[in-house]
């Protein structure tokens, strides 16, 4: 029997799950969204969908694998090249990411909007003041300007200056409705979700089939790193990224069942 057998399903602090343990980050994850869940930022549902990522994570080995770090390459020359890059974030991403988002959008210029399948004024206003909490000077998506054609009510509120304008966004674990009538608008999308079959990576530019977790950071170090590269430099490794190997590699790397990552 292991040794930690004792960790319990809920923790009161992050700090108490050791970090040695073999599930380490799909704990942290879990607590992650619990917090969140209490915190009034994250939706009920939100634990749900985190339940759905970590199967699929369970099976792709619980690492970027290789197309996604091409793909968060990709993202990243992507974000830097836009006019008007424009980072969307759900009550999951706030409980999981904030900090991490909110370095992403230092590295790339982009601006921060918080978009909910479940908007509440009181849910838009946490996550927005969680956000700041993070270190962002600036959060979108209070005014709900704008309207996304093709959504039903709560779901096509956006900020006229934020997402209604954007030339490039990211919508990480999206639903595959907002993802397609985002896609239908002519913006580039880039979006993170660990099932390569549902519809949100279907429909993406840049699908990147990673835990956001890992994706996020990733994407930041790629955009340091690509900081002083001259626009087609940038735009190379934009056209050179294969959306449908990315997508297929996932998928194989996902039903071969090899957790060893071999
Ligand atoms: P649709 O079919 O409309 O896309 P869905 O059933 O996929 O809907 P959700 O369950 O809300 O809708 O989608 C959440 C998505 O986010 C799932 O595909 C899940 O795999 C993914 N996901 C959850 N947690 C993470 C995570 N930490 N990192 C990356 N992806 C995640
Ligand atoms: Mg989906």
């Amino acid at each position: 029997m292991s040794d930690y057998e004792s960790v319990p399903a809920e923790v009161d602090r992050e700090t108490e799950i050791p970090a040695d343990h073999p599930r380490y980050e799909d704990l942290v994850s879990r607590h992650r969204i619990e917090a969140g869940v209490e915190q009034g930022i994250t939706h009920l549902q939100g634990m749900h969908a985190e339940g759905r990522g970590s199967a699929f994570d369970y099976l792709l080995g619980e690492e970027t694998i290789p197309t996604a770090d091409d793909a968060e390459r990709a993202a990243a020359a992507q974000l830097l090249l836009a006019d008007h890059p424009v980072l969307s974030v759900n009550g999951n991403v706030a409980a999981l990411v904030p900090g991490e988002i909110v370095e992403l959008a230092d590295a790339t210029g982009a601006k921060i909007e918080v978009n909910l399948f479940n908007r509440t004024p009181e849910r838009m206003r946490r996550i927005a003041d969680h956000l700041r909490g993070h270190g962002a000077d600036e959060v979108l998506g209070l005014e709900a300007d704008a309207r996304i054609p093709g959504l039903d009510h709560e779901r096509r509120k956006v900020d006229a200056d934020g997402i209604a304008a954007a030339d490039v966004v990211l919508v990480p674990l999206e639903d595959g409705d907002r993802a397609e009538a985002l896609a239908e608008l002519d913006k580039t999308e880039i979006v993170v979700d660990l099932n390569p079959l549902s519809r949100s990576p279907q429909v993406a530019a840049i699908p990147i089939v990673d835990n956001i977790i890992r994706a996020i950071p990733n994407m930041t170090d790629h955009a340091r790193d690509l900081g002083g590269a001259d626009r087609a430099t940038l735009r190379e490794i934009v056209d050179s990224f294969d959306r449908e190997e990315a997508l297929a590699a996932a998928e194989k790397r996902i039903r071969s069942g090899d957790l060893a990552g071999e």
